[in-house]
Parts: structure tokens; sequence; C-alpha cells
């Protein structure tokens, strides 16, 4: 393709792109092709000769679109949303434009630079402490990761490795002792999350080879991470040999968008740190031992609204904090912000210096090489994305975004507790995530009541006008609505409740 061809190839592809969006509520809003659809529509052997745009884009329609789940559509309510616009996309287009691996600063330094400058940006419109800026006190900063279990994993594995050197740090200078005895230490480590913390810690667990344990969360908090409960759970697995290191505390929760109660967590384990830890010296540190790593994946970026910031000022006890702008703030996926207070154990357990890396700035010292803050070698340039919507729209413009959402979800809790006798709400509305259940009719078992909520969520799903998800929590099965999408407008979410009470009245026992 040559640019000519490139030319008319792109302007094609934008309108078709932009009849997409126009038009997307026309479309049947989850996919609903069967497994193995798109082998009985392509070719079994890739094509020997080249072939036209214009035919491999008229398959963008007929052959991928009907394996296409409807991300962007007012009626997709399910799981959190993956929000899109204009600008991201013309960044990832630039992005492409100007391809390469970035791995140093001096592989293309406005990769890098841009990059420090947009999450200092976005952490001070988030108001979070000044520890995470990388101008702060305590040489932290921020890097984009691709995804929050990517920045999860990340940040367990330089706690991992910074845990065993202080564990070992009495046998500095006989290094083989020393890695014996971090490998046998490493047998004893746990990371922890809550029962409501995302898989992505315990996958996280797994990368790391490390144990992984839950902290129970209960109906009566508000399905929180509680410092008494996690205090209990310290303790238990200290008296069985084992060594918690690292700890997800959820700011806005996967099933429910709970926050876990940060101050009683940071005041628990201020209390056991380090000095109750076998092989450890003095208590050095506010934090304690335990790394704690925040994810807000999904609900962080409502921080960029000033009523939401009271949940940032603990931060300043953690060590890090990831959100995605991928989820709720318009920067199509891939874009998970990760926020550390203090660089050094990312760059200590992640630095590779082999010497063709070698460079006067690396060695300068004056330069962020982000290949050593993350597990690729390579990276994107994803800033350039977030420069874009972060300047179309304003920080005004993204608090309105979410103030929107949250309004919507508001009006639908409310549409829901004006049919008390059809529905029950679980949790929220919180974050724009309201999760609720059908009522109960007089003398259900549980088993019987989830059972009806069930039916109704897969009456929903077979009509296939709105995509949604479930989820149990406590033992309840519930349906979670989540109306967060860039298109959505309160007449949708009315419809959605329409289409809740239709089913729920084919479902509910006459
Ligand atoms: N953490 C939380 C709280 C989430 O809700 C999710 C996904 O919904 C994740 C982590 C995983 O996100 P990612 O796909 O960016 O790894």
């Amino acid at each position: 393709m040559d640019s000519k061809q490139f030319r008319e190839a792109a302007v094609a592809s934008i309108e078709h792109i932009v009849k997409y969006y126009d038009t997307i509520e026309e479309r049947g809003v989850a996919s609903t092709v069967e497994p193995g659809y798109l082998r009985k529509l392509l070719p079994a052997e890739a094509p020997q000769e080249g072939e036209a745009w214009a035919d491999i884009q008229k398959d963008i329609e007929a052959k991928i679109l009907p394996g296409i789940t409807h991300w962007q559509s007012p009626n997709f309510t399910a799981w959190f949303p993956s929000s899109s616009s204009y600008p991201a996309m013309l960044g990832e287009m630039y992005s492409t434009a100007f391809t390469g691996a970035a791995f140093n600063w001096i592989c293309s330094p406005a990769v890098t630079e841009l990059e420090t400058i947009v999450l200092d940006w976005l952490a001070k419109a988030f108001g979070l402490p000044t520890c995470f800026l990388s101008t702060g006190p305590t040489n932290g900063g921020g890097v984009i990761h691709g995804t929050a279990s990517e920045a999860i994993a990340t940040v367990l594995v330089a706690a991992r490795d910074k845990y065993l050197r202080e564990a070992t740090a009495h046998l500095a200078g006989d290094e083989e002792a020393r890695e014996d005895a971090m490998a046998l230490r490493r047998g004893r480590l746990v990371a922890l999350g809550s029962a409501g913390s995302h898989s992505a810690t315990k996958k996280g667990a797994q990368i790391a080879g490390v144990r992984y344990r839950s902290v129970p969360v209960h109906a009566a908090d508000g399905y929180k991470m509680t410092g008494a409960s996690l205090r209990r759970t310290i303790v238990e697995l200290r008296a069985k040999g084992l060594e918690p290191f690292f700890l997800t505390a959820t700011l806005g929760t996967t099933d429910t968008c709970a926050v876990d109660d940060m101050d009683s967590i940071a005041d628990v384990l201020a209390e056991l740190g380090r000095a109750s830890s076998p092989g450890f010296g003095e208590k050095t540190d506010g934090a304690g031992d335990i790394w704690v790593h925040v994810d807000a994946a999904y609900a962080g970026v409502s921080l960029v609204c000033p009523e939401y910031q009271h949940l940032a000022r603990g931060l300043s006890r953690f060590h890090s904090f990831n959100t995605n702008l991928h989820k709720w703030l318009l920067v199509n996926f891939d874009c998970s912000l990760l926020y550390v207070r203090d660089r050094a154990p990312l760059v200590d357990a992640l630095s590779v210096t082999l010497p063709i890396l070698r460079n006067s700035h690396t060695d300068s010292g004056l330069v962020t090489d982000y290949r050593d803050w993350q597990i690729p070698f390579g990276r994107r340039f994803r800033s350039l994305k977030v420069w874009f919507v972060v300047r179309t729209y304003g920080i005004e413009g993204l608090r309105a975004h979410i103030r929107r959402h949250v309004g919507f979800a508001e009006t639908f809790a409310g549409l829901l507790r004006g049919r008390p006798d059809l529905f029950e709400i679980v949790a929220g509305p919180r974050f724009a995530l309201t999760v609720f259940k059908l009522k109960g009719s007089e003398g259900a078992t549980l088993e019987q009541q989830n059972e009806l909520t069930k039916k109704m969520y897969e009456t929903i799903l077979a009509e296939g006008k709105i995509f949604l998800s479930s989820t149990v929590v406590g033992g309840l099965y519930a349906v979670r609505h989540n109306p967060a999408t860039p298109f959505v407008e309160e007449h949708h979410v009315r419809k959605h409740f329409g289409i809740f009470v239709e089913a729920a009245e084919k479902v509910l026992p006459k």
C-alpha cells in the first residue's frame, strides 16, 4: 500500500467507523455467533497474492462485525465499560505512525517525557498525594501499563523482591548465602487480597510464585475489607509460619464497587509491621512491611471530580495505586496508569543492563527508562491518546462525563426503589454501578430467590435488547447495571428499567 492508497483507504475506514458509531444503537448489542463461526467464513490458507483494500474492508462488515459485541452501545451495561473516544482513536493512529519499541528515553525522548508529564497532570487532577508525582518528595512517579492485571503483577514482583532483600540484608556481601536464604524465605510468602478483590492479584501471586490468601468481607460492612478482618488474617497466617508481604486494597471492587476501609487497613499494618515480623529489625516504615497496592481499576478515575477526592487523601500511607483510563475515562483500550511512591523497588526488581542498552543519558541518571518499570521490554506510545483526550475534553469535560453516569445510576436506583414489590438493591448505586436482585417472595429459600433472579437475567440476555452481567455476593445471586458507556442517555436507562420490569413480571410467581 503506497501513501496515495493509504489516504484513500484511511478515508474509507474513517467513514465506516463514524457510520458504525452513529448507528451503533441499531445493532443488537451482543454478538450471537456460535463458537468457531469465523473459521467457516475465512479461507483455510493465507492469500498468496495481496488483495485490494476495498475487498478487505468489505469483510469487516460481513465477517468481523457479526462477532463483535458492541461495548460502546448505550445498551451495554455489563462488567465495567471499556470506553472510547475519537481523540483517543487519533492518538492510537499517531502512536502507530511513529511506531517504535521505546524501551529507553533515548529510543524516542517524547514517548517517555510526554508519559511522565500526563501522568503528573492526572495525579494532580485526581488529587493524589504528592508522593505519586515524578517531582514529589519520595522518588515516586507514574507509568502507563496495558492493564491493571499487568500493573498489579509488576508491583507484586517488586514487593516480593523488596521484602526478600530486606529480610536477608544481614547476609549482604555473601551473595550465594543470601540467594539461598531468599529462596527458602520465598516459600513462606503470601500475597493478600480480599474476597472482593479482582482475580488480578491471585494471578499476580501465581506469576510471582507465592501463595495467595483472601481476607473475608461481610455484607454488614458493605462488602469492604476492614482493618479488623485484615488483622485476623495476618495473625492467623503468621501463626502458621507464613509471611504476608503484599496486599491489594480495592477502591471500587468489581462486584459491588465497594471501597475498602483504607484508614483502618493502614492503622493495622502500621501496628503489625516490621517489629513483629520475624527476621526484621526495628519498624522503619509507617505502612509496615506489607506493600499495599490500591487497585482502583474502574472507580479511580472518579477522583477527577472533587466530590470523590476525599478517597485519595489517605493513599500516601500506601505504596502504589492503579486506575484504568480505558475503563471509564474515554481512553481506548489499553491504558492503565500505575503510580508508585518510590520507583526504586520497581527498578531494583526489573532492571536489565545489557551492554547494548548502555547510553550516556541512562548513565547520567537524568532520564527515566520505563523499561525498568514494567515486565515487557518495548513499549507503546500510549501517552499520546491520553494527552489528546485530556486536552480535547479538559478536566471539566472529564468531570462532566463521570457525573452524567453517576446521575444515570442514581436515576436507575430510584426507579428500582419505586418498585419494592419487584426489586431489592444489594449494593449501590456507587460509581454508577447498581447491584440488585428480585424481591424474594414470602418464605422463599435463598436458592429459590437466586434461581428467580438468574431466570430474569437469562430472559433479558436471551432477548438481546441490553447486555448485562451477573454476580454472586454474600451468597446472593444479583445482576449488575452499569450505565457508563459514552453515548448512554437518561432515556436509555429508563428503557433498561422497563426491560427489567417486564422480565421480572414474567418470572416472578403470580
Ligand atoms: N481490578 C478491578 C477492580 C477490576 O474491576 C478489573 C476488571 O474489571 C481489573 C482489576 C482487571 O482489569 P484489566 O483488564 O485492566 O487487567
